[in-house]
C-alpha cells in the first residue's frame, strides 16, 4: 500500500527529528543566569518606551488579577521556556520591564485570529494583560487611528525605533497577485509593506500559520500565490510561531525570551522555537494509551468516541505534527482540540490544509488497528527518529495486524 512505503512517508513528514535538550548542566544555567541578570539590570535602567506607562503591579490591580495569578503564570512560562525553577524571579522581572521593547504588529492576508486568540478570553488573562503592557506602537486590529493618521503613526514608530522594534506579522503575503492586498492611499502591496518594515526592525516574528507558511490562503489552488514571511524577508532574524491560531503562551514566550536574553530562542529547521515546537502532539496526547492498545474511534458518536479512544482512524494528524498544545492546551490550559474529541489537523505544519486537514486522503488510508500490544515501544527503540518511528510504528501495527489476521486465518483453516 502506498502509505507504507518509506519514500512516501519521508515526503509526508516535514522534518526528520527534533532534538530538545531540557537539561544543559549546572555550568550552563549559572552562566545564563548571570547573563540574564546583567541584561535585566540594563533594561531596568532604561525608561519605558512610553513615559506615562503604568507600573506592572498597578496594572495587575486595575485588571483585578492577583499576584498569585501572576506567579502561577510565571512558573508556567519558566517551564515553557525550559528554564529551571530558579529562573522564576528573573521571568517575573522580565515581565515587568517588557515595556522597554517597542513592537509593531501588522496584518496582511489574514482573519486576525491570532490577535483574537490573545484578546478574546472570557476573563482577562495575564497573556492579555501583557499585550496591553507591551509597548505596541502600531497594531491594525487594536488601534483607534485609521487611514492617513494610522500611516503617520506607523512611519513615526519606524523612525523613532529604527532597528530596535520587533515586527510581528500576521497573515500571508500574496506574491502571485500583489494587488490582492494593498494598504494606504498609495496602495502599498503586502510585499512592499513587509519588506519595508522588516528592513528597519530588530527581528521579525511571524505569528500564525498564514504568516509562517502561507496557511489557509496558500491552500490549493493558492489563487494569490500566498507565501509566508520567510519567503519574502531576507537578512533579518525570523521566528515562526505557527498554528491556527498561534498559542498566546508561545507568543508571550518568544517575547519573554527576547527580553531575558536579548536573543531569539533556539529554532528548528522551520524557524519554529524549539521550546514550543520540539514536541510531537502524539507523544504527549492523553489518548496515546488507546493508540498503543489499538482502541480507536471508528465513527463519530460510537462507543470509542464516548470512551475517548484514539482519533487516528478519524483523521488525527497528531503523529505528524509538532506543537505543544497537547501540553499547554489553549485558553489558559482549559482544553485543546483532541481533548474535546476532534483529531489534530496539523495546523502548525507547512501546507497543513492540503496535506493534513481532517479526513483528507492520508486519514482515509486503510490503517488497521494493532493486533499485538507493545509494538509501538519496540519500534521507538529502533531509534529511527521521532517521526519516522511513529510512521513505521503505524505501519508495523498494521502489518502486525495483518500477520495476526493471516495467522488466525491459517489456524482457522488448520482447524
Ligand atoms: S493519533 Fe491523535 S488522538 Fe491518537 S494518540 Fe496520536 S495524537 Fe492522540
Ligand atoms: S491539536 Fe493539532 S490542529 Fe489542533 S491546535 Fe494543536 S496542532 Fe493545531
Amino acid at each position: 500500500m502506498q502509505f507504507f512505503s518509506r519514500e512516501h512517508l519521508r515526503n509526508v513528514f516535514t522534518k526528520p527529528t527534533n532534538y530538545i535538550n531540557t537539561n544543559r548542566g549546572e555550568e550552563y544555567y549559572k552562566a545564563l543566569y548571570e547573563k540574564i541578570r546583567k541584561r535585566l539590570d540594563e533594561l531596568k535602567a532604561m525608561k519605558p518606551v512610553r513615559e506615562a506607562d503604568v507600573k506592572f503591579e498597578k496594572m495587575l490591580d486595575m485588571w483585578e488579577l492577583s499576584r498569585r495569578d501572576f506567579l502561577k503564570w510565571v512558573s508556567a512560562t519558566t517551564a515553557l521556556l525550559m528554564l529551571p525553577p530558579s529562573f522564576e524571579p528573573l521571568v517575573a522581572e522580565a515581565t515587568e520591564v517588557m515595556n522597554r521593547v517597542p513592537i509593531i504588529w501588522i496584518n496582511i492576508q489574514d482573519c486576525a485570529g491570532n490577535s483574537e486568540a490573545l484578546l478574546r478570553s472570557a476573563t482577562p488573562t495575564i497573556d492579555e494583560l501583557i499585550l496591553e503592557y507591551l509597548s505596541v506602537e502600531y497594531h491594525e486590529v487594536l488601534m483607534a487611528a485609521a487611514g492617513d493618521q494610522a500611516e503617520e503613526a506607523l512611519e513615526k514608530a519606524v523612525k523613532d525605533f529604527d532597528g530596535k522594534y520587533l515586527l510581528f506579522v500576521e497573515g500571508s503575503i500574496p506574491v502571485g497577485m500583489p494587488e490582492a492586498f494593498t494598504i494606504g492611499r498609495h496602495a502599498k502591496t503586502g510585499v512592499e509593506h513587509v519588506k519595508h518594515l522588516a528592513e528597519h526592525s530588530a527581528a521579525v516574528i511571524a505569528v500564525g500559520s498564514c504568516a509562517c507558511f502561507g496557511g489557509v490562503p496558500a491552500a490549493y489552488p493558492n489563487p494569490t500565490g500566498a507565501v509566508g514571511v520567510m519567503d519574502v524577508v531576507r537578512g533579518k532574524p525570523i521566528v515562526n510561531i505557527p498554528a491556527c491560531p498561534a498559542n498566546p503562551a508561545n507568543i508571550t514566550g518568544v517575547v519573554i525570551h527576547y527580553i531575558l536574553s536579548g536573543e531569539l530562542p533556539e529554532l528548528d529547521s522551520l524557524l519554529r522555537p524549539k521550546f514550543a515546537f520540539g514536541y510531537r502532539i502524539h507523544d504527549n496526547c492523553e489518548r496515546r494509551a488507546h493508540f498503543d492498545a489499538g482502541e480507536f474511534v471508528e465513527e463519530w458518536g460510537d462507543e470509542g468516541a464516548k470512551n475517548n479512544f484514539c482519533l487516528y482512524k478519524m483523521g488525527c494528524k497528531g503523529p505528524f505534527t509538532f506543537n505543544n498544545c497537547s501540553i499547554i492546551r489553549y485558553n489558559e490550559g482549559t482544553n485543546w482540540p483532541i481533548g474535546v474529541g476532534r483529531g489534530c489537523i496539523g495546523c502548525s505544519e507547512p501546507d497543513f490544509w492540503d496535506k493534513y486537514a481532517t479526513e483528507r486522503p492520508l486519514a482515509a488510508s486503510d490503517i488497521r488497528p494493532p493486533g499485538l500490544t507493545g509494538v509501538e515501544s519496540t519500534v521507538d527503540e529502533i531509534g529511527l527518529g521521532i517521526l519516522t518511528a511513529t510512521a513505521i510504528g503505524i505501519g508495523v501495527h498494521a502489518v502486525a495486524s495483518l500477520v495476526a489476521g493471516k495467522k488466525e486465518e491459517s489456524q482457522d483453516k488448520e482447524v
